[in-house]
């Protein structure tokens, strides 16, 4: 037997933004705990925007477990919220995405790192350089001397707890990084883009960094941060053919308001049609086009259209499971022929 320090995170109840919340408990076991192992937990609503003070209890729900190496006997455990009776709670988005074993999701996250309110490599008073040579950068004047600890340190430590990330690049404003994580079934990717954004946010505090996940923290001629999604289901995959694929973006159009009201807050600032976004009013698709709001992989088109989509529109700051589900939700309104 040994004692392991479960740190249970959570999503609150703050808008447009849940904030991430966690808490350790300690509890004996033989080996490394399997999820079905992990206890049923519970926390103050009422400091979480989550319950009045006068019924404050909500529930803890363990979804998803991942070794966490910064701590001796360390374990990182998803959870949904739920109300006293066992149903989610309002603010559980990750209770509202279909359940499809079949259903992929790639996340591409975008984030800017922040040192007294401004980017990496930003100096005092005034501008960096104009963006141009830090994509994919390297050098101290591109990435500085603290970005790339701070990220190849998140790397492992997002490898050792099994998160499938694909891949890193530092992207085109200074400060402003991207990991990009694929997972198989509909809930897979988006835990593992909170349990990643958690990870993140911890590892900075003793660097004195924070994390700006905001679409647009610098105005001006930057970037802002997206999170593309990724995404495919079984039959996008191994049926799909042109008229459903013209089926379904119908559908994307149609639901334009709906994709968008969840894509994360403040979308209009990064949507404007320049900087390989689409305005946010307009819904287009087109092959390779990154100026789209749904790019269609060369691939996708050459296998007689299947395979996967890039949903250009998702935020840095926008919630996985709230896209995921939306997402999931529009593919199931277009009949299967
Ligand atoms: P780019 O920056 O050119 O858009 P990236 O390599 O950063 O491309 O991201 C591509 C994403 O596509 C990755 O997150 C990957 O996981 C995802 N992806 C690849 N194949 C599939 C698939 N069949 N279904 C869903 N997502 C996929
Ligand atoms: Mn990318
Ligand atoms: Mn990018
Ligand atoms: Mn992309």
């Amino acid at each position: 037997m040994a004692k392991y320090k479960l740190e249970y995170i959570w999503l609150d109840g703050y808008t447009p933004v849940p904030n991430l919340r966690s808490k350790t408990q300690i509890k004996e076991f033989d080996s490394f705990p399997k999820l079905e192992e992990l206890p049923m937990w519970g926390f103050d609503g009422s400091s979480t925007r989550q319950a009045p003070g006068g019924s404050s209890d909500c529930m803890l729900k363990p979804v998803a477990v991942f070794p966490d190496s910064t701590r001796s006997n360390g374990v990182l455990v998803m959870c949904e919220v739920l109300l006293p009776d066992g149903s989610p709670h309002p603010s559980n988005t990750r209770a509202t995405i279909l359940d499809d074993p079949d259903a992929w999701f790639g996340f591409e996250q975008e984030y800017f790192l922040f040192h007294d309110g401004r980017p990496l490599g930003f100096p005092e008073k005034g501008y960096a350089a104009p963006q141009g040579e830090y994509y994919c950068g390297v050098g101290y004047k591109n990435v500085g001397d603290m970005a790339r600890t701070i990220v190849e340190e998140h790397l492992d430590l997002c490898l050792e707890a099994g998160i499938n990330h694909e891949g890193i690049n530092a992207e085109v404003a200074t400060g402003q990084w991207e990991f990009q994580i694929f997972g198989k079934g509909s809930k897979s990717a988006a835990d593992q883009v909170w349990a990643a954004r958690y990870i993140l946010v911890r590892l900075c505090e003793k660097y004195g960094i924070d994390v700006e996940f905001h679409c647009k923290p610098i105005k001006g001629d930057w970037n802002g941060s997206g999170m593309h999604a990724n995404f495919s289901t079984k039959h996008l995959r191994e049926v799909g053919g042109k008229e459903y694929f013209e089926q379904l973006m119908a559908k994307f159009a149609e639901n334009m308001e709906e994709h968008i009201a969840v894509y994360g807050p403040d979308n209009h600032m990064r949507l404007t049609g320049l900087h390989e976004t689409q305005s946010i009013d307009k819904f287009t698709y087109g092959v390779a086009d990154r100026g789209s709001s749904i790019r269609i992989p060369h691939a996708f088109v050459n296998n007689g259209y299947k395979g996967y989509l890039e949903d250009r529109r998702p935020n840095s700051q926008g919630d996985p499971y709230a896209i995921a589900s939306r997402i999931l939700k529009t593919i199931s309104e277009v009949p299967l022929s």
